[in-house]
């Protein structure tokens, strides 16, 4: 009589003990423990057992339309930032978890218009913007050589390729400046699939656009593949060998490849940086990646003086924008960057520094809405600048 709920075994493991909810970044602004890990599971639970005591009992366990638009909402609030994995102390692994629930809440109760919005775009444009395939490649600047036979293929990534272009140029700029031999895929780039991925509607992503992506990528010749944005590079790095087997090429975050340039020597810096600053890790980069020092040895490497938030590395909080929270709920995307722009504050940093184009985004309009000056720049303009 229940539901057919997913990650069964899961919701048995769940020891009500709420460590989740005292971390979730969701349930710190909305305050409801029907937004959080333990309060979804605690409900999944209920429907999947529901049975004829619950009828008899006259206790609401049922999917109507109004209980659905609620468990929608409760789940696509989360930010997919993975503290709740990090604490939980029977080990349920909620980033697999929380895309499973979202898989399979489309499917139980559709999608809505935006979500549907994006898939259609993803799937016709193969970026969620719409924009044309042919100005992907749009943002290289003129000055940079490309290789016929490069050893690293640089992969924009939709956000980098046609908003936040400078991002993507001063990669280019700084692998330019090591010498390195690279190119990049230009219109033949596709979305690497994360929001699709993130938001339960991974379909296409994989049956056509991650073997699409690295075939690509084979037919250059190259063996690296380096990109600046953290979900491009979790997604490559770690979702694509799950459904493609082990991939022959090296994926590695611009942070991961200017380290390795800078300890080789290729990189010099030139015009160390002299501020006081710290350092936001993306969840996407941090908690998912498991990539924490690669950054923060690069910033150092600069000159630059670090100093750590209260919450940091494994155990940093969520910028507030991610798996499509900053697009659905916008004030609480804000709100949660508030937060951590106001921990930034308290370690008396001049600057943030993040490898993430959403961090940087969200954090900057968080610092605006709450009248804080500190200001949030990617690792690589920083970089550019010091090199
Ligand atoms: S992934 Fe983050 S936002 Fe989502 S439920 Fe877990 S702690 Fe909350
Ligand atoms: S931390 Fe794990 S065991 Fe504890 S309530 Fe959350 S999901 Fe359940």
């Amino acid at each position: 009589m229940g539901y057919d709920v997913p990650n069964i075994e899961d919701l048995y493991a769940c020891l009500s003990c709420g460590y989740c909810n005292s971390v979730c970044p969701t349930y710190g602004q909305v305050g409801w423990e029907s937004r959080t890990p333990r309060g979804v599971i605690y409900y999944l639970k209920q429907l999947s057992q529901k049975n004829v005591f619950d009828t008899i009992l006259r206790r609401g366990v049922k999917l109507d339309s109004q209980s659905a638009e609620r468990l929608r909402e409760c789940v696509f609030m989360c930010t997919s930032c993975g503290m709740c994995e990090e604490v939980c102390h029977v080990d349920i692994e909620f980033i697999e978890f929380w895309e499973d629930i979202k898989e399979w809440v489309i499917k139980t109760v559709g999608k809505t218009e935006s979500q549907k919005k994006m898939y259609d775009r993803i799937k016709e444009f193969k970026n969620p913007f719409g924009e044309p395939a042919e100005t992907r490649g749009a943002w290289l600047p003129e000055d940079i050589k490309l290789s016929e036979t490069p050893e690293v293929i640089f992969f924009g990534g939709c956000t980098e390729s046609y908003r936040m272009q400078k991002l993507a140029q001063a990669s280019v700029k700084i692998m330019d400046k090591a010498g390195v031999e690279l190119n990049i895929l230009g219109e033949k780039e596709w979305c690497c699939g994360s929001p699709l991925l993130r938001l339960g509607q991974g379909d296409i992503v994989k049956s056509e656009f991650m073997a699409h992506n690295i075939k690509m990528v084979e037919e250059t010749g190259a063996k690296t593949v380096v990109t600046a944005c953290a979900g491009c590079f979790n997604t490559i790095k770690n979702d694509y060998p799950k459904v493609l087997g082990k991939l022959d090429i090296e994926v590695l975050h611009l942070s991961e490849y200017t380290k390795r340039l800078l300890d080789s020597g290729a990189l010099k810096v030139n015009n160390p940086i002299s501020q006081k600053v710290t350092y936001h890790d993306p969840c996407h980069l941090g908690r998912h990646a498991k990539v924490f020092e690669a950054p923060r040895d690069v910033i150092n490497s600069l000159g630059a003086e670090l100093v750590e938030m209260r919450r940091h590395g494994a155990e940093a909080c969520c910028c507030g924008s991610g798996a499509g929270v900053k697009a659905a709920y916008k004030d609480m995307a804000l709100d949660i960057g508030v937060g951590r722009v106001e921990e930034a504050v308290e370690t008396g940093a001049e600057l943030i520094i993040s490898p993430c184009p959403f961090c940087v985004l969200n954090l900057n309009q968080a610092a605006e809405k709450a009248g804080l000056k500190i200001k949030t720049v990617d690792l690589v303009q920083i970089a550019l600048g010091a090199l």
